[in-house]
């Protein structure tokens, strides 16, 4: 489906091509395999943490788990993939520092391997040479499900790296990048150990110095990678498609919130270089309000906010009208 170039014909693809997860024809033994696939080892977790640390949660511990996930997880969201993959908005030295510093802070690799990942994801997006995509194997259950593992997390274990010169030669040009991408051991550190400080710190004791690290560094960090690889696994695989892109990208509403927006990622592979994924009515999207605010505050400027024209034309109700108007 991947090799056709008109968009009409891309835009029923989506709906209807053979054994399409989240397509159109998705039936409902598929849908609930996949659910299994997804709800019992997370459950597993969730009952995990409070058998093992029962008690051991105090509202330190959450307050140091909340920032420390909001830091990071918006160095990566804002700093690493829209401003640094695809350049949605033009930020001063500071903030383009403290925005590289706090995605690294996520444990999610350097900076600048990070983007050269992301960019050839959009480049290949679902087809071969995309690093992550669930579709590797095939588009039968079992193939699928091997390629959700794959595309979640196993995908980071392929020896063969993404060549950072080609994919992201513009970063490797900048000293003050290159040199945080180099430093990203110190950056695990600082990841681990502020919580721990500032656990002990605020309790003024060494269980409050411990359960910070186990919520605040540990679970903060396991929460943060698994709701970014479901980026790249599950809003591949399931949800809504309402924007015209060439491969299975998909809105998944649920995952807004911890995603802090980035899983409206239909919209996304439709216009990659917009600041605002959740351009929708009600889809929250944390990242451009964080970018908003930056704006506000003059840190950055030329920020690609929305175009209405551009997002309506990009509709698959729009261009199947299109289509239908011109034929
Ligand atoms: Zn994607
Ligand atoms: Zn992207």
């Amino acid at each position: 489906m991947v090799s056709t170039t008109a968009t009409e014909t891309r835009s029923t693809d989506l709906g209807e091509s053979s054994a399409t997860w989240g397509g159109d024809i998705q039936s409902r033994k598929e849908q609930v395999a996949l659910a299994l696939f997804i709800i019992v080892p997370f459950l597993a977790v969730a009952a995990a943490v409070p058998l093992a640390w029962g008690g051991w949660l105090g509202w330190s511990d959450v307050l140091i788990m909340v920032v420390m996930y909001w830091v990071s997880g918006h160095g990566v969201t804002v700093g690493f993939h829209r401003l640094f993959t695809h350049k949605s908005f033009k930020p001063n030295r500071a903030v383009k520092i403290a925005l590289a510093v706090a995605g690294s802070l996520a444990i999610q690799g350097p900076v600048i391997r990070w983007v050269a990942d992301h960019r050839k994801h959009h480049k290949f997006s679902d087809r071969d040479g995309d690093p992550h995509s669930p579709w590797r194997y095939g588009t039968d259950i079992k193939a699928l499900a091997k390629g959700l593992w794959h595309a979640h997390m196993m995908w980071l274990f392929n020896p063969e790296q993404t060549p950072q010169r080609k994919y992201a030669p513009d970063l490797m040009k900048d000293p003050d990048l290159v040199r945080i991408s180099r430093q990203f051991p110190l950056w695990v550190a600082v990841s681990l150990a502020t919580p721990l400080i500032a656990g002990g710190l605020i309790t003024w004791s060494w269980q409050g110095a411990l359960t910070g690290f186990f919520w605040g560094s540990l679970v903060r960090v396991s929460l943060l990678h698994h709701v970014t690889w479901s980026i790249n696994s599950i809003c591949h695989t399931i949800g809504e498609r309402p924007f015209v892109s060439r491969d299975k990208s998909a809105n998944v509403w649920w995952l807004a919130i911890p995603s802090m927006g980035e899983s409206w990622h239909n919209l996304h592979h439709a216009d990659p270089t917009c600041a605002r994924h959740g351009v929708l009515r009600g889809q929250l999207d944390t990242s451009a309000r964080v970018i908003w605010a930056m704006e506000k505050f003059g840190w950055i400027d030329d920020v690609r906010w929305p175009v209405k024209e551009r997002i309506d034309g990009k509709l698959v109700k729009n261009a199947k009208n299109h289509a239908a108007a011109a034929a």
